[in-house]
């Protein structure tokens, strides 16, 4: 007879993980607590757009396994020339590429020594503990400070916590691959559509317990008891941290200490609709350097992609944190008197917008993971460490090589259905 897997959670990592097993015969079901399979990485059609709530990019299109996905199943991507990105001072002016690509090899320089200070360290330091040190000692012309400025709000937009949090030794350990970042402008929902088609998927199913036997696994929720040879838990890290989900026997020390000692952070999108394009159609990208602290400094314009005039604002960390604590309406008018500041007052009125709040999803409380100061690379390890031969853990948390990817997602599901197969064949 097949072995029963049972998998948690149809994100990439899960859906990945089913696929992988249901090619060699395993009996197969995923339990999804939403109503719809993609996790982070879901798409919905808003603003007359398929808008990604979550993942949207490709970080490196050669070799990539997403990249190759996108290509299987027909998704449209568009590869993002960071040539033609355009940073605006806080008068809206234009600040030279020579400017930024001086400021930019200063800036790297003093996160090179940042991460030699905290090797030479006795142990880990924040980063922002070590990169201050050499800021406080650096001479600034004042374009360079808004530019640095612009620099400090990049860690929470790119890692999703502020760089006082971050590990000085591994908080770039993330990798992408070679080539392109590229944008998904059909978003990620033909490849979440491509391999979720034969999965069988229980929506609406929210895990509560797990219990580990000898024998056997037991997933119980609201309204079932799921009996399995072994389990796949693709739960987000953020899921882990609040203990919404318990485990009997609880979860071993060291998987509960990478748990905590990983952090989850915080990345959200905003996407506003004009009736007509008020800037520069032809830029990839538009950062904003300002002194004054502009809700959102980074936007990405799908106007030179798809020709409708939406731009699509991200905001990580405590930045996003406090925009969460705001209506979507507050939200798009600090925006907006920002834009008028930049723009002029004959700028039009949105017609349209979305707003994410990754915190408050009870499915994931949070975006994804990162390295806290004082985490290793091997707490992602310890994430991926099975139980028992019976309780397997996938999903973008359990890789240290490519957390807080959609790629890094995928292969930690793909590498789990593999360690099943060798198991359970
Ligand atoms: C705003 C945002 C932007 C991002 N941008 C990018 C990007 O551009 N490129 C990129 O590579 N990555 C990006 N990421 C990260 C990427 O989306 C994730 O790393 C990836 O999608 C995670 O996949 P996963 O399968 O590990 O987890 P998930 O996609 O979170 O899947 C876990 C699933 O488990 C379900 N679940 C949770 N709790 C339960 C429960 N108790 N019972 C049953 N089911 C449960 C959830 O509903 C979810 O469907 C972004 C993430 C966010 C939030």
């Amino acid at each position: 007879m097949s072995k029963k897997i049972v998998i948690v959670g149809a994100g990439i990592a899960g859906l990945a993980a089913c696929s992988e097993l249901m090619k060699t015969g395993f009996d197969t079901e995923i339990l999804e607590a939403c109503n719809h399979p993609g996790g982070r990485a879901w798409s919905k059609e808003m603003l007359g757009i398929p808008f990604g709530c979550g993942a949207s990019w490709i970080h490196g299109n050669t070799n990539n396994p997403i990249a190759l996905l996108a290509t299987q199943f027909h998704a449209n991507v568009v590869s993002v020339d960071p040539e033609k990105f355009m940073t605006l001072d806080q008068h809206g002016q234009l600040i030279s590429p020579e400017v930024i690509k001086q400021f930019n090899r200063k800036f790297d320089l003093l996160l090179t020594k940042s991460k030699k200070l905290a090797y030479q360290s006795q142990e880990d330091i924040a980063l922002e503990k070590a990169l201050s040190q050499y800021i406080n000692s650096e001479s600034f012309s004042s374009i360079e400070l808004a530019l640095l400025k612009k620099k400090l709000r990049f860690f929470e937009e790119y890692i999703g916590d502020s760089y006082e949090f971050l590990s000085a030794r591994h908080w770039d350990q993330e990798e992408s691959w070679p080539g392109d970042h590229c944008f998904l402008t059909s978003s990620y929902q033909p490849i979440i559509n491509g391999l979720s088609k034969n999965c069988p998927i229980k929506y609406n199913t929210v895990v509560k317990k797990i219990k580990l036997h000898k024998n056997n696994v037991e997933v119980i929720t609201e309204n079932n008891t799921y009996s399995a040879d072994a389990v796949i838990l693709t739960l987000p890290l953020g899921v882990f941290k609040k203990n919404t989900v318990i485990f009997d026997p609880p979860l071993p020390a060291c998987k509960q200490d990478a748990i905590d000692n990983l952090g989850m952070g915080l990345f959200n999108i905003t996407a506003i609709k004009f009736p007509f394009s008020f800037w520069p159609k032809h830029v990839h990208a538009m950062f904003l350097a300002q002194m004054d602290n502009p809700p959102i400094s980074t936007f990405f314009n799908l106007h030179h992609f798809i020709k409708e005039p939406i731009l699509i604002g991200y905001s990580g960390g405590d930045n996003a944190r406090r925009l969460e604590t705001y209506s979507d309406k507050t939200i798009i008018d600090n925006i907006m008197r920002n834009f008028e500041k930049l723009f002029g007052h004959g700028i039009p009125a949105p017609t349209d917008y979305v707003n994410t709040r990754w915190s408050l999803n009870p499915f994931s409380y949070g975006s994804y993971s990162y390295l806290k100061t004082g985490s290793s690379p091997t707490d992602y390890d310890m994430m991926a460490q099975s139980v028992s031969d019976r309780l397997f853990f996938a999903g973008e948390a359990t890789s240290s090589k490519f957390s807080a990817t959609t790629h890094g997602a995928y292969l930690s599901g793909i590498r789990e259905a593999t360690k099943i197969k060798d198991i359970f064949r």
